[in-house]
């Protein structure tokens, strides 16, 4: 009956206290070679992208017990799971082997650089 609460107690669920690749604590920094720090420029993997060993610590993103990206698919709706013969397919958060859909994420938003998270591209 209280469907809010369930909703919260599941969002929780994916909250951590360390990140789960370089083990930092949260409100820390990630270390260096990280695979999960997201750049706070362009939102994407920061050991990968254009801004590797740029971004200044004022600017870099501290570990908050979750993910930008993760949290935009929640925000949004976009889930995906893996259907044998189909490949990725969209689906509801709720259904069994939903992942967050990156993809189209990265193909349907845009990194916004001040207030660093996904947001919906416009027009
Ligand atoms: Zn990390
Ligand atoms: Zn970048």
């Amino acid at each position: 009956m209280n469907k809010d609460q369930n909703t919260k107690e599941a969002d929780n669920a994916m909250m951590t206290e360390h990140c789960p690749d370089c083990h930092c604590a949260k409100d820390q920094f990630h270390r260096p070679g990280c695979d999960l720090e997201r750049c706070a420029y362009c939102g994407l993997q920061y050991l990968c992208c254009d801004h590797a060993e740029q971004v200044p610590d004022d600017d870099r993103m501290r570990f908050n017990g979750s993910f930008p990206d993760q949290e935009a698919c929640e925000e949004l709706g976009l889930f995906a799971k893996l259907v044998p013969g189909q490949g990725w397919v969209a689906c509801n958060r709720d259904e069994p082997g939903a992942f967050p859909d990156l993809n189209t994420l990265y193909a349907t938003c845009q990194w916004n650089r001040q207030e660093k998270r996904w947001q919906r591209r416009r027009g």
